[in-house]
């Protein structure tokens, strides 16, 4: 374990230390599902920066203060993006070292030059170019962190 924590870059270490230290945030636990992999099923950007220890995969997220905790767990896209599930997306998009950050709900790329977020619109929309699909599809479960 200690090993693969040791992948991480720098600044991928100093953000979850500033995440969990967050007054506004008010995080309990962060459980990671992913840290380093060669590559992810298709995506394009194959490593998706976890190669570079620039990258992490979440699925889950407790808090001190808040009654619901956030979990990235939703396979069907069924389940309406709550208010901490919110809270962390816009923490993270707010910073200026986050590159990417797609959940089962939103996407915010800089991959493909999405300053916006976008709703992660796998099951529902049926145009999606192939990408894009693959992209939402690869994120039904887990929020994918990746700093600059
Ligand atoms: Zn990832």
């Amino acid at each position: 374990m200690q090993s693969y924590f040791d992948t991480l870059d720098n600044k991928m270490t100093g953000l979850l230390s500033e995440m969990i230290g967050n007054n506004g945030l008010q995080i309990n636990s962060i459980t990671i599902s992913a840290i380093y992999y060669e590559k992810y099923e298709n995506l394009i950007d194959r490593s998706a920066g976890h190669r570079l220890g620039m990258a992490i995969d979440i699925v889950g997220v407790t808090f001190k203060n808040r009654k619901e905790d956030a979990f990235f767990d939703d396979p069907n896209n069924n389940i309406p993006e709550n208010d901490s599930v919110k809270a962390v997306f816009n923490w993270l998009v707010g910073r200026n070292d986050v590159k990417d950050v797609y959940t089962p709900w939103q996407i915010k790329s800089g991959t493909y030059g999405i300053k916006m977020s976008i709703p992660n619109v796998w099951s529902t929309d049926k145009t999606l170019t192939q990408k894009r699909y693959d992209l939402m599809f690869g994120h039904r479960n887990h929020l994918h962190l990746r700093l600059y």
